[in-house]
């Protein structure tokens, strides 16, 4: 990969993930965003009862599928392999389910179980809320908040045409849902809306026109206000990933530090419990600012040709946060 070939990216991007990542990592993370990336899917379970006739009929085509080690329905194949995926009849009737690898660790970490209340408060195209109703196999209660009305649309044709039924759609504003639903919920996703980094690509400019430091000022106030609502939306004992997918930490660790700093010992980070490739853990200092909790157990998954940069941390609630709103 030549260098010359990331400088359409924006320079003052650049120098932030200089000095954001270790020096040996800096040029493989820069080939991710020139190199075509690799196509990650999953059986979809909804649909499929024997997973292995749906890989037997992919690899019936040629397919190389390349397994995940740390999630046993999930593959990738090459970049030149993704055209024959896509036009497979698997791809076709719902049988697998095209997801970025790092996309599907969210839901994995929140560990949603059958028959729980479970929220995903930032849901559209719905493809975590999707994984999510594979993992309570169709069963409880799971809400997903989808505040644009175009994406709203979408995560509803997508979530009826993938088989899962136990879901209910909610076109709103996620930060007022807990005054709906207060501690309600025994998991809670927030899967937030952010600067996308992490899907920068040279190819594809619309990818990184709109970035800014400002931009990033701006997405971290949003998440702010939805981590707070997704909190309050949780019950005492139950369990909160927040993720995004940018490197930025006024996006990751300032926002988690902000809420730790907010609910005091009303809210633990917990080792995300998945043994996974490439992950940094969550930086203690950035721009020369110390941050005042250990976050350490937040992680940042670093980008290669499989896998798109995350951020995921997993947060429970050890007794109620609603005393303090009482008190106003
Ligand atoms: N979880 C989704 C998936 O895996 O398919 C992707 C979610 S995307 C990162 C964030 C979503 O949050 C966007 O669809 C955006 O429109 C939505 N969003 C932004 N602000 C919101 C708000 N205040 N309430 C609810 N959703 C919001």
């Amino acid at each position: 990969m030549s260098v010359s070939a990331v400088s359409s990216l924006p320079p003052a991007f650049l120098d932030r993930l200089q000095h954001l990542l270790p020096p040996e990592r800096y040029t493989d993370v820069l080939s991710t965003f020139v190199a075509p990336p690799a196509t990650g899917f999953r059986i979809n379970s909804l649909r499929v009862e024997f997973p292995e006739s749906v890989i037997t009929n992919l690899e019936s085509l040629g397919l190389v599928l390349h397994r995940v080690p740390w999630k046993d329905d999930a593959f990738w194949v090459a970049p030149e392999d993704r055209a024959t995926l896509l036009a497979s009849d698997a791809f076709a009737d719902q049988q697998i389910y095209v997801q970025n690898l790092s996309s599907m660790i969210p839901p994995l970490v929140l560990d949603a179980q059958p028959g729980e209340r479970v929220l995903d408060l930032a849901a559209a195209p719905g493809s975590k809320t999707l994984q999510l109703a594979c993992m309570m196999q169709n069963t409880g209660e799971l809400a997903a908040v989808e505040v644009v009305k175009s994406r709203f649309f979408k995560l509803r044709a997508n979530l009826n045409a993938q088989g899962a039924t136990n879901v209910r759609t909610y076109l709103q504003d996620g930060t007022r849902v807990w005054r709906y639903r207060p501690e309600y919920f025994d998991r809670v996703l927030l899967d937030a809306p952010c600067s996308t980094e992490g899907r920068f690509h040279v190819d594809d400019p619309a990818t990184f026109a709109f970035w800014s430091p400002r931009k990033i000022k701006e997405m971290a106030r949003k998440q702010r206000k939805l981590l707070y609502a997704a909190v309050q939306c949780l019950r005492p004992g139950g369990v909160l990933v927040y993720a995004t997918c940018t490197f930025a930490p006024e996006e990751n660790e300032a926002v988690l530090d902000k809420l730790l700093r907010k609910f005091g010992d009303a809210l633990v980070l917990e080792p995300l419990g998945l043994s996974l490739p490439l992950t940094m853990p969550a930086r203690s200092i950035w721009q020369g600012k110390k941050y005042s909790h250990d976050l350490s157990n937040a992680k940042r998954v670093l980008p290669t040709s499989t896998m798109e940069a995350f951020f995921v941390a997993k947060i429970s609630k050890t007794r109620s946060t609603m005393e303090a709103i009482r008190q106003r």
